[in-house]
This record gives structure tokens, C-alpha cells and sequence, in this order.
């Protein structure tokens, strides 16, 4: 299952794709985790990707290309994998396309999770992750158990730099104007399934897999 994850940020596309990395036994490429991680480890592209990431800007889309052709070359995404915030930009959907012809493979389907803005402002000014296992809370929808600790390994729980309100106007400005147009870009490929992600976690979750299931 080849499968690509669209939605403005904070939509919840790293938490639905949890669910489908087990669902499929396939990993997630989340090219903002994998920045997140070159920012951690003091790269010399994690320095470069962080001035974009933290005014809310996107990061070059031939950095992107490269880390994302290097990914899908490795073994483990040899029976696929879920493609999570990238392609955000028509360059980049078109890159992907001469990617996946030389690896001589075809995305199986595309999710565009619909969300209003308010709700996404409301989300992210609320979001959390865990410094040590990444997993992502809501202090309203989806709170630790214990404030500021993560459930799952007791890790302390931090604020991304980029969900302060400036910077998640300045991503939610980004998404309607480079990264909708990429759904229009794969309307024709008549893969495209919309789901309605103003709901649970558990609601999104059913939304996806019977969307998938069509
Ligand atoms: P995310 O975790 O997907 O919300 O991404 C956080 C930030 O990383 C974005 O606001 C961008 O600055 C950068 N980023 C992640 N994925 C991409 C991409 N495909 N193209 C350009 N920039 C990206």
C-alpha cells in the first residue's frame, strides 16, 4: 500500500498515520520529522531547514526531493509506505513522479483529510509532543494523564517552536496557497478519497479506513 496523507497542519496526519503504519505493517515518511531530526542532530541541513521551519515557511523543495529519494530507496519501503506532509508543492508532486517511475511504482491512494482553519488554530495552539518518544497529545482533546508527562515513557512533553500563533497563521497562508493546488494536481489520477477530519481521533480513523476500503 502506497498511500499519501494530505491536510493542513495540525490536521492529525501523524497520529492517523500511526494507525496505518499498523494497520499495513509500513513505515511513515514524515519529512517533517525527519527535518525535526536533522534540527536535533545539529545537521548541516537540519540548520538550513530550521530558519524556514521556524517562520512558518516551506523548505526548498530540492533539500526535500533529495531526502525523500534517498528514503524511498531504502528496503523497508519496498511494500510501501505512508507519505505524510510531503508533497506540499506542485515541484515537489512532480518530482515524486519521476521518483516513483524510476522505482517503477504507483500510489495506491491519496487521503485529503477537510478541516476548518479555526479548529486547526485551536489544535496546534494546544498541541504537545513527547521529547523522547514523539507521541503527540492535545491539552484539550487528548490530554496526559499526567500534566506535561507523556503516558507511554514518562517523557517530559514540549511545544513545537512553529506552533505559536504568528508562525501557524503564516503554515495555515502556506497550505491553501502552494499545497492545495497539489490536490488539484492529483485529481485526475482518480485515486483521491476527501475525508472529514473535524472530528475524534477514532472518527478520522474510521473516516480513513472506510474511505480506503471503497
Ligand atoms: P510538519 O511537521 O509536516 O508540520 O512540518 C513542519 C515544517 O517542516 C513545515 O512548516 C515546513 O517548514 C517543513 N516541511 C515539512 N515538510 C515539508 C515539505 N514537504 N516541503 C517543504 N517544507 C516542509
Amino acid at each position: 500500500m502506497k498511500l499519501l496523507l494530505i491536510g493542513p497542519p495540525g490536521v492529525g496526519k501523524g497520529t492517523q498515520a500511526n494507525f496505518l503504519i499498523e494497520k499495513y505493517n509500513i513505515p511513515q515518511i514524515s519529512t517533517g520529522d525527519m527535518l525535526r531530526e536533522n534540527i536535533r542532530n545539529e545537521t548541516s541541513l537540519g540548520d538550513e531547514a530550521k530558519k524556514y521551519m521556524d517562520a512558518g515557511k516551506l523548505v526548498p523543495d530540492e533539500v526535500i526531493l533529495n531526502m525523500i529519494n534517498d528514503r524511498l530507496n531504502k528496503h523497508d519501503c519496498n511494500n510501501g509506505y505512508i507519505l505524510d506532509g510531503f508533497p506540499r508543492t506542485i515541484p515537489q508532486a512532480k518530482g515524486l513522479d519521476i521518483l516513483l517511475g524510476k522505482l517503477k511504482q504507483n500510489l495506491d491512494s491519496i487521503v485529503v483529510m477537510k478541516i476548518s482553519d479555526s479548529l486547526i488554530i485551536k489544535r496546534l495552539s494546544n498541541r504537545r509532543s513527547c521529547k523522547e518518544c514523539n507521541k503527540v497529545y492535545n491539552l484539550i482533546f487528548d490530554p496526559p494523564t499526567i500534566s506535561n508527562k507523556c503516558n507511554d515513557c514518562s517523557g517530559n512533553l514540549y511545544m513545537r517552536d512553529d506552533d505559536n500563533p504568528k508562525t501557524i497563521q503564516n503554515r495555515l497562508n502556506v497550505y491553501h496557497e502552494q499545497t492545495e493546488p497539489v490536490i488539484d494536481f492529483y485529481h485526475n489520477k482518480k485515486i483521491t478519497k476527501e475525508i472529514n477530519a473535524d472530528g475524534s481521533i477514532m472518527e478520522i480513523k474510521n473516516n480513513i479506513l472506510n474511505s480506503l476500503s471503497k
